[in-house]
């Protein structure tokens, strides 16, 4: 039996799944995870805290997460609420739960590629067509040409990456608050990297009072280096929290997670405290590859995108072939690095420097 023999449905013909290669590689620097694994107290407090829970496991979880939700609030700051946030196993499915709630059939969804690659997947999942629109060369976005492009598409969602993933760049609220204006539906401002963005650069969360058509997720998964908890979130008025509850699975957001997720975030300041020494990685790491006549886009994320190669693929071999895992993503030409350690990262340099 070959997948091209099933009944599947006509639009999922030929598509290939998500998938950044698992190669088990002494340096793995490309899925954007935080190096540093969680501390002995974390681990002590997470084992002690799913001790006492599992004596509930016969019972379902809260359904609707309310002491999570109220967590994750109170960690936003901006004056938010636990009605105002919501919660999934990762953003990935609060993305995909704002596509069944606002997509589907008849409609589409927009995104200014490059950009992570997850949106359009899940947008052509929940049977949305997808409009992609461009970035400048800057990797920004010019705030014209988006709002001519959504007059011209009327798009039902609009997706905005900030920091955008693969390239790092961070959009000015100004041109996000255009966006929503234009927009006829929903816009969804991926925020998944915003811990690691350079002081002063402000979240999307500050324009939601003054849209509700407006949508900010976040995740765990970076920053919190909780990426094998799946907790994903995000930020919205709570009507839009309605109308998901109208597609959510029952009872999606396990006990363990929900207890994983709050054991965590009571240790946020240790966890992001790891955040201001991937930040300054990062900074070093774009001077240095710039040191070497590379082309580098800014980053306000834990990540680099950089390049000007002819042939991406043989660097990205060359660099595995001594045990340094990056990504090959991007436009033609770039390859993007995660921040890892700085034992990883000065494998990674002595690995190019070779190559180069
Ligand atoms: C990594 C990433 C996510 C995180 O997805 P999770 O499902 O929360 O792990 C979301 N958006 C972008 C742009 C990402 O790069």
């Amino acid at each position: 039996m070959r997948l091209e023999d099933l009944p599947i449905r006509d639009d999922l013909r030929g598509m290939s799944p998500y998938g950044a290669p698992q190669i088990d590689v002494p340096v793995r620097l490309n899925t954007n995870e935080n190096p540093y694994g969680p501390s002995e107290a974390l681990v002590a407090d997470l084992a002690e805290a799913v001790r006492r829970g599992a004596g509930e496991l016969n019972r379902y979880p809260d359904r609707d997460a309310t002491a999570l939700r109220a967590d994750l609030a109170a960690y936003l700051g901006h004056g938010l609420t636990g009605e105002r946030v919501w919660a999934a196993n990762g953003s990935n499915e609060v993305i995909q739960q704002i596509l069944l709630a606002f997509g589907g059939p008849g409609r589409t969804a927009m995104g200014f590629e490059p950009s992570y690659s997850m949106h359009r997947l899940l947008s052509l999942g929940a049977s949305t067509e997808w409009v992609p629109a461009a970035r400048e060369d800057d990797f920004g976005i010019d705030p014209d040409k988006a709002v001519a492009a959504i007059e011209e598409h009327r798009p039902a969602i609009v997706f905005l990456t900030s920091p955008n993933n693969p390239t790092g760049t961070a959009l000015d609220p100004e041109v996000v608050a255009r966006i929503v204006r234009a927009a006829p539906g929903m816009v969804v401002v991926d925020e998944a990297y915003f811990e690691f963005a350079r002081t002063g650069t402000p979240s999307a969360l500050t324009l939601l009072p003054d849209h509700p058509r407006l949508i900010v997720t976040r995740t765990m998964s970076k920053a919190f280096a909780m990426a094998g908890t799946r907790l994903g979130y995000l930020a919205a008025d709570p009507a839009v929290i309605e109308a998901l509850l109208l597609v959510r699975l029952p009872y999606h957001l396990s006990t363990l997670t929900q207890t994983a997720a709050r054991v965590a975030l009571s240790h946020g300041r240790e966890l992001l405290g790891t955040v201001d020494a991937l930040r300054a990685e990062r900074d070093a790491t774009v001077t240095w590859l710039r040191g070497r006549g590379l082309a580098v886009a800014d980053s306000d994320a834990n990540f680099v995108l950089f390049g000007g190669f002819d042939d991406r693929h043989a660097v990205w071999q060359a660099l595995l072939d001594r045990g340094v895992l990056i990504r090959e993503v991007g436009p033609p030409g770039w390859l993007r690095v995660s921040i890892g350690t700085s034992e990883e990262m000065a494998a990674f340099r002595a690995a190019l420097e070779e190559i180069l």
